[in-house]
């Protein structure tokens, strides 16, 4: 049977809706359609509407990690308890996050814990869509973990991140940067061929202590921290001087003169322009995921939209 979106459907599903997925559908209007746009004799079609439930059934993925517990307030007092997981597989081009939610986060918070920071092949039955930050999978009362799921897709899964493409997947995402603050970008010096820092006067060469260079020069360095937010959730990323001087659309030098000569209201300015922007990130894994088997993301490529 086809099925078909119309208008603001079409973008409410877009996320929710993947190739070669597997939902539940429930609440979609089946309509026989008329001879003449027909393929074949008693053709019906499914009207997918916005008062239609899409469920995927089930989801199978190495788990990249699970966040904290955050509360979700209710308007009239008591409150929601969601933990974000992160999954991803072969066929996805960005993590899927799955919210854990309430009961499921009191009966599990062992095994949760016990994944924070490191990555397992994880399966989660009976997961529904929710509408929480966009388009989200979430837990419901009857959802279950697999914690070592088997079959082929899981052995396939466990091989994976093992496998040398691991580090060469990217994740595009469009995102914003609503947390680009003074308070947030630090400024230090560094010796120009170890990175260390050090406290010798910007621009004259030293003696560093750290890699014994007789002539090693003091380079300032940016480390900005910001929240890279899209529909979906947001992720802390930490950027490095590449990055920080294209945000910013200053060298680090040029950042340093400011800061020494108390001209710091010049990256107010910039930073309020960048909240406003749309940027493209490309991300990766480091390989941080195969010696700590702890995953974190680097940013590859940064560009605004
Ligand atoms: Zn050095």
């Amino acid at each position: 049977m086809k099925g078909a979106l119309f208008d603001t459907d079409i973008e409410k599903y877009a996320e929710a809706l993947e190739r070669n997925g597997e939902y539940k559908l429930s609440n979609a209007t089946v309509t026989a359609v008329p001879p003449q746009y027909a393929s074949k004799p008693n053709e019906y079609s499914m009207i997918i509407n916005a008062r239609t439930e899409i469920n995927p059934l089930d989801i199978l993925g190495v788990l990249l990690y699970v966040s904290g517990t955050k509360p979700i307030p209710w308007p009239h007092g008591g409150e929601d308890l969601v933990r974000e997981m992160f999954l991803i597989d072969h066929s996805y081009d960005r993590p899927s996050i799955v919210s854990l939610w309430n009961e499921l986060l009191r009966t599990q918070a062992e095994l949760l814990d016990s994944w924070e920071e490191s990555y397992h092949v994880v399966g989660i039955l009976a997961l529904t869509g929710r509408t929480y930050k966009g388009f989200t999978l979430s837990t419901t009362m009857s959802s279950v973990i697999v914690p070592n799921p088997e079959g082929v897709k899981a052995n396939a899964l466990r091989a994976w991140p093992a496998s040398n493409t691991w580090l060469e997947e990217r994740f595009n995402l469009k995102v914003t940067l609503p947390t680009t603050f003074v308070e947030n970008l630090h400024l230090y010096l560094c010796c120009s061929k170890c990175g260390c820092r050090t406290n010798a006067t910007v621009n004259t060469t030293f003696n560093c202590p750290f890699c014994n260079v007789q002539d090693a020069q003091s380079l300032p360095r940016p480390i900005f921290k910001v929240d890279a937010v899209d529909d979906t959730g947001s992720m802390a990323l930490t950027l490095f001087a590449r990055e920080v001087e294209f945000l910013m659309g200053l060298s680090s030098i040029e950042m340093w003169m400011l800061k020494e000569n108390g001209n710091e209201d010049v990256f107010a300015e910039k930073m309020h322009e960048l909240r406003q922007k749309n940027v493209a990130l490309q991300i990766g894994p480091t390989l941080a995921l195969t010696t700590s088997k702890v995953l974190n993301w680097t940013v590859r490529s940064i560009a605004f939209e």
